[in-house]
């Protein structure tokens, strides 16, 4: 009860005492806690707070004694278990406490971790730590444990007094302080706390600044730095980065001009705005953009800065948030060369650029796209760049260009830019769609290469597939395309397409007589005229060689295509005066009319150069038109060619043998090989059906020769028999296109020399038509014919050409006058004094006379009187077969005996 009572009483004298007091330690405790924060500033916290804290616990407590083990070096965090420990404060004279003990409690997990006090008598246990002489009363001990670790030991002792639970109470705040304080400090590394006292009690705040990509330094007003962030070590090099050497602490202390040059004026300039400026103004952060700062190596580095100023009791503070700029500088930097270089490419690039909004509005053109349109800056703003494109093409481009920019794919097309002049460009326009981060299109950017040289190239190469290189008209293929669109209009008009197919008439002759460069010429010139006398859609063209071919633009007339087609004969036929030589060539014409109900393209074209080969054959200047009779004709020639393809392989051809005798005696003297053809039906064919399809598909060549072998196989056959006459000999007939066959001439000796027999034997016919083509070849060739020993006689006189001058310049002997003259001989005083000319003309030029198609005895007795030297005909022998020609020579020689 007493010491209740006493309690009591104490309590209550001591309540007066105890609240004087304990204000007292309160305020105590509050300056403890501020000095400990204001370590807070202070790097080197670790090593100072310990000291500071023991003075106060002492102070507080009224401890005579009083030590502090810390663990580590000079309090080095993270501290480790075996850490030397650093005794502290009042403890050299005479060490109170067993330190050996204490050193294997600090830096251990969990071993302490709330204040313990004992009185006298002090248990045994505790007794342990105390050293041996001390003649304590009371011992109290303070951990100070931070994640769990015993950092420090405050060991608290008096010779003189007992502790107590309400001492105990007061210093827990403290130590609380000193745990936070070290625990910012911590995690900032040691090296910064704060910018001020709200920081410093935010945790969280501390840290963020510790990790803050700005570097952060505090300096004092002596310019030496106070604190620094981790980030503003980086940016000096003063931190371990990447193997670099580095020192934490050396911003500390160090002259802020070492890094920041200029701090000065920039301090300076802070100064006088705190002066005259707004306090607000003056206190708040300046932003100082691309200051030149130090590293610790020397280099240099830009920075921005910004620059806080305030005060701490009578310090002065000002803190630099640095902003390293050299990466963002250097980003810049590149920015602007990238944009630099861009901006020159696009200016140099050969290439027009556009870029066009989503609502088609120009944004941005480059100065070959003005080149290109001829638009200046101002026409091609907005939509008006349009107007670059041409007329012929805008249609097309903007609707591709509608559909590329709402499906957001990209386009190519090939058109054509037209300056506001005309002048057009053909440009390859590519467009790429603009599409926003958000995948929205946002417009196009558009090239445009000038491609006009390749699309001129281009042209020049489809002219020279479409045109003849010669005249510059149209060749077959364009031709054939025009012709094709023409059959589609008459499709649709219910109209008539016309064809002329052209074939100039002696124009090889002027080709090998003045040669081919004057040929060239006249062709050029014939073509100029032919053009000239049409009309503008009348399309004409060449073929090769001196055909020409003309399609009628217009469905007219067959009386007005008449007109045209006399037009064109008659220009083509007025002379021509190249390089001093007056030439006269004229032009046989076909006509060809059809449309899709009676015709193609091909068959029209078919049809046209039949009529042109009916109208040469029937001589020179002539217009011939296809009509129904010809179409049968053609009709009929299309299956005779097949059939004569097949007949050739399958050996259907052969000779029928038609005698020729002495007009006076009536011998027979020899026989004409005449070609027949067997059909597949068993029909014999005779020459006129297919001789011209031969001629026209060069078979004739081949059958020729045939002809000549079969010839040379029968005479060296009959030679022997015994009713064939002695010399006689056997006449065989070749066309122009045999004799132009470079191989006739050694083909005939080859067979000659291959059936045993004379070439003397054998006579060679042809007409007057082999001197249209190439006359001065057909005279070197009947002369190498000739010097073979072969005879050469003149067909079917007095038809075609009846060119007397034949017989004189070329080297026949035999003449044989057609059957037309000698049908007539008998009413037709005419044809009897035509033949009596040619005869005498014959006779005086030494040619033999065959008189042709005797088909009476009245006939044979004419022909004698008129002085034919021979004669052939039905009256004597229709052409038979081979094998009956024995049975005839063997009749014949009995009558003539
Ligand atoms: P060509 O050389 O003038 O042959 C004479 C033609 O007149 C033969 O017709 C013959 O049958 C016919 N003829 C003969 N005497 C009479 C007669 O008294 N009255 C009538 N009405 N006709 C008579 P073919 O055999 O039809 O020959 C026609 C033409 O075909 C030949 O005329 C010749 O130019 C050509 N020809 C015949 N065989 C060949 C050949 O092997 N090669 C070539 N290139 N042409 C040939
Ligand atoms: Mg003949
Ligand atoms: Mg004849």
């Amino acid at each position: 009860m007493n010491d209740q009572a006493d309690g009591v009483a104490k309590t209550n004298i001591s309540d007066a005492n105890t609240k004087t007091e304990n204000r007292r330690t309160n305020t105590q405790t509050r300056d403890a806690i501020d000095a400990i924060q204001e370590l807070l500033f202070d790097p080197e916290v670790s090593a100072k707070i310990f000291e500071l804290v023991l003075g106060y616990f002492q102070e507080i407590t009224k401890s005579e004694k009083g030590v502090c083990f810390v663990s580590g070096d000079n309090a080095e965090f993270p501290i480790h278990a075996n850490s030397k420990l650093t005794a502290l404060a009042n403890d050299q004279e005479k060490p109170f406490i067993n330190s050996d003990v204490l050193a294997t409690w600090v830096g251990q997990k969990n071993i302490l971790n709330t204040p313990i006090f004992y009185n006298t008598p002090i248990p045994v246990g505790a007794a342990s730590i105390i050293a041996k002489d001390a003649n304590l009363s009371g011992i109290m001990v303070l951990p100070i444990v931070l994640h769990s670790e015993l950092r420090a030991i405050c060991v608290l002792g008096s010779e003189v007094k007992n502790y107590t639970p309400a001492e105990v109470h007061k210093l827990m705040p403290i130590i609380g302080a000193v745990m936070c304080t070290l625990q910012s400090a911590e995690s900032v590394r040691g090296n910064f706390l704060g910018l001020d006292q709200k920081i410093a009690d935010n945790r969280y705040l501390s840290s963020l600044i510790s990790s803050s990509p700005l570097g952060v330094i505090v300096v004092k007003s002596d310019f030496t730095i106070l604190l620094s962030n981790p980030s503003a070590q980086d940016m000096f090099y003063l931190r371990e980065t990447g193997g670099q050497s580095a020192d934490t602490q050396a911003l500390s202390g160090m002259d802020v001009h070492r890094v920041i040059p200029n701090y000065e004026s920039l301090f300076q300039w802070s100064n006088q705005q705190a002066r005259y400026g707004s306090e607000t103004e003056a206190l708040g952060p300046h932003l100082w953009e691309d200051q030149k700062a130090l590293r610790y190596d020397g280099s240099e580095c830009s920075v921005n800065l910004t620059i806080f100023r305030y005060s701490h009791g009578t310090q002065r503070f000002t803190t630099l948030q640095i902003q390293d700029n050299t990466v963002n500088q250097k980003r810049t930097e590149e920015y602007k060369r990238t944009t630099q270089e861009l901006n020159a490419l696009t200016q140099l690039a050969p290439v027009a650029i556009i870029r066009v909004s989503k609502e088609w509005e120009c944004s941005f053109a480059n100065d070959k796209w003005y080149e290109f349109t001829g638009l200046t800056p101002d026409e091609s703003t907005g939509a008006d760049w349009i107007n670059a494109i041409h007329s012929g093409d805008v249609k097309d481009f903007l609707e591709a260009l509608r559909f590329s920019m709402s499906q957001g794919v990209d386009h190519s097309q090939e058109i054509r830019l037209v300056s506001p002049i005309g002048a057009t460009k053909w440009v390859d326009f590519n467009l790429r769609i603009l599409i926003s981060p958000e995948g929205v299109v946002e417009g196009f950017l558009g090239t445009c290469a000038d491609v006009t040289e390749r699309y001129i190239n281009q042209e020049k190469l489809r002219h020279i597939a479409e045109y003849d290189g010669l005249t510059g008209l149209a060749n077959r293929v364009l031709f054939q395309d025009r012709l094709q669109q023409a059959f589609n209009w008459a499709e649709r008009d219910n109209s008539l397409v016309n064809v002329f197919f052209l074939d100039l008439d002696g124009f090889k002759d002027v080709n090998d007589s003045l040669g081919h460069n004057i040929g060239d010429i006249l062709l050029q010139k014939v073509a100029e005229r032919l053009v000239n006398a049409l009309r503008k859609n009348d399309t004409v063209a060449r073929f090769g060689g001196d055909e020409f071919v003309v399609l009628l633009g217009i469905d007219d007339h067959l009386t007005e295509v008449m007109v045209v087609a006399n037009k064109v004969i008659q220009t083509v036929a007025q002379p021509y005066l190249i390089e001093g030589n007056e030439i006269f060539v004229t032009t046989s014409l076909g006509i060809a009319q059809g449309n899709h109900k009676n015709a193609n393209p091909d068959i029209l074209l078919k049809n046209a150069d039949f009529a042109l080969y009916k109208a040469k054959r029937e001589g020179k200047n002539k217009i011939q038109l296809f009509n129904e009779e010809l179409e049968a004709g053609s009709a009929e020639r299309a299956t005779m060619l097949n059939s004569l393809r097949k007949g050739l392989k399958e050996k259907r051809f052969l000779l029928h043998y038609q005698a020729i005798c002495n007009s006076t005696t009536k011998q027979v003297i020899g026989f004409e090989s005449l070609l027949r053809f067997n059909s597949e039906e068993g029909d014999l064919i005779y020459p006129d059906r297919f001789i011209p399809t031969l001629e026209e598909t060069r078979m004739i060549i081949e059958v020729g020769r045939w002809v000549i072998d079969e010839t040379c196989r029968q005479l060296s056959q009959w030679q022997n028999c015994e009713n064939f006459p002695e010399d006689g000999y056997l006449a065989f007939n070749v066309s122009a296109k045999q004799l132009l066959d470079d191989d006739l001439v050694q083909h005939i000796a080859e067979s000659c020399k291959l059936h045993g027999i004379n070439p003397s034997q054998l006579v060679m016919e042809m007409t007057e038509s082999v001197f249209i083509n190439k006359p001065e070849r057909v005279k070197g060739i009947l002369h190498r014919i000739k010097a073979l020993g072969l005879r050469l006689a003149l067909d079917d006189f007095g038809t075609g050409y009846s060119s007397l001058s034949y017989l004189q310049n070329y080297p026949f002997d035999i003449i044989k006058i057609d059957k037309s003259f000698i049908d007539d001989l008998s009413t037709s005083s005419n044809d009897t004094k035509i033949v009596k000319a040619i005869i005498a003309l014959a006779s005086s030029l030494e040619l033999v006379v065959v008189a042709e198609g005797v088909e009476s005895a009245q006939a044979g007795k004419m022909v004698e009187q008129l002085g034919a030297h021979l004669f052939q005909g039905y009256h004597l022998s229709k052409p038979i077969p081979s094998g009956d020609v024995p049975v005839f020579l063997e009749a014949q020689s009995k009558q003539t005996k």
